[in-house]
């Protein structure tokens, strides 16, 4: 079949299954395979590796996967696209489609029974209304990963990759760099999807450490001084981490961990690197 990167192939599928684009899910459609070339690239997909594709859509992604990687799975919560992608990868012999919401799927199960728990590729043109749950999830299941490479809306790209004092950083560039190296591979203009998206997008690969370069004593609470720490951005860190309703930490305690830092007592959190949120958790973690 020809490629569905295709615009004219795209509108002929569409109208072909009365196809109606749900927003509700998320749906824009590439339909550029320039961007769907850099995406395999940048992905490094080969012959080697099972990949799991969130929202296939009408297959379009998918079509590129399938002929570079050894397996495909691809999670489509939307059932109407079933009959579509059963005719659009008819071709492929090594695609499953799995009906579900992946928010609700098992993938460390799928990565043990598929990939004998070897580490998979995530690739995907995401769902923009679930890109932190989805990529949150992933890493906090501990699945076992080699990357992530996915479409995502541009401010979101940005705050992944974001460091400190900038506008964009907060509590996602640092959960994501926690587990991850965010490198952006590429802008995406709206015009490369069908509808157009009002937002601008970007691809961004997130190749996962084997081990984390930052070393903490308790994850848990590394995760809620960064929580605390923007939840009042404009607040002092010590102040953050005293209205924060999970914590009883004394102001003593906190100031006393800030000056073995060798930081200010008023310092914000925005202002705090990774390494040391790490430093303060560890500290405090006695
Ligand atoms: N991969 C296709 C492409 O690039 O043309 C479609 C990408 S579109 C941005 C997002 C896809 O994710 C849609 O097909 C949508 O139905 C699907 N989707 C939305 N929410 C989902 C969920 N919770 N679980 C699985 N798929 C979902």
């Amino acid at each position: 079949m020809e490629k569905l990167s295709n615009p004219q192939k795209t509108i002929e599928v569409i109208q072909k299954y009365q196809f109606d684009f749900q927003k509700k899910f998320g749906q824009n459609f590439l339909i550029d395979g320039r961007v769907l070339d850099k995406i395999i690239e940048a992905a490094n997909v080969t012959k080697d590796d099972f990949v799991l594709e969130i929202g296939p859509g009408i297959g379009t992604m998918t079509q590129y996967l399938a002929e570079n990687a050894r397996e495909v799975m691809a999670v489509e919560i939307d059932k109407n696209l079933l009959p579509i992608l059963a005719d659009t990868l008819s071709a492929y012999d090594n695609v499953s489609i799995l009906n579900e919401d992946i928010l609700k799927v098992d993938i460390g199960k799928i990565a043990k029974e598929r990939n004998n728990g070897k580490p998979i590729k995530v690739v995907a043109n995401l769902p923009y209304y679930i890109t932190t749950p989805i990529i949150m999830g992933l890493f906090e299941s501990h699945v076992p990963i080699d990357s992530i490479t996915v479409m995502v809306q541009k401010e979101v790209a940005d705050r992944m990759q974001a460091g400190p004092g900038t506008k964009d950083y907060g509590a996602l560039s640092l959960a994501v760099q926690y587990y991850a190296q965010p490198y952006v591979v590429a802008n995406v203009p709206p015009n490369c999807f069908m509808p157009r998206p009002r937002v601008g997008s970007a691809v961004i690969r997130l190749t996962k450490y084997k081990e984390s370069p930052i070393k903490v004593t308790n994850e848990k609470l590394l995760f809620q001084l960064i929580r605390a720490s923007f939840n009042q951005r404009r607040k002092t860190l010590q102040n953050g981490i005293k209205n924060y309703s999970g914590f009883n930490f004394s102001r003593e305690e906190v100031a006393k961990a800030l000056e073995e830092m060798g930081v200010s007592p008023t310092i914000r959190g925005e202002a705090l690197t990774l390494e040391q949120f790490a430093q303060l958790s560890n500290l405090l973690d006695r």
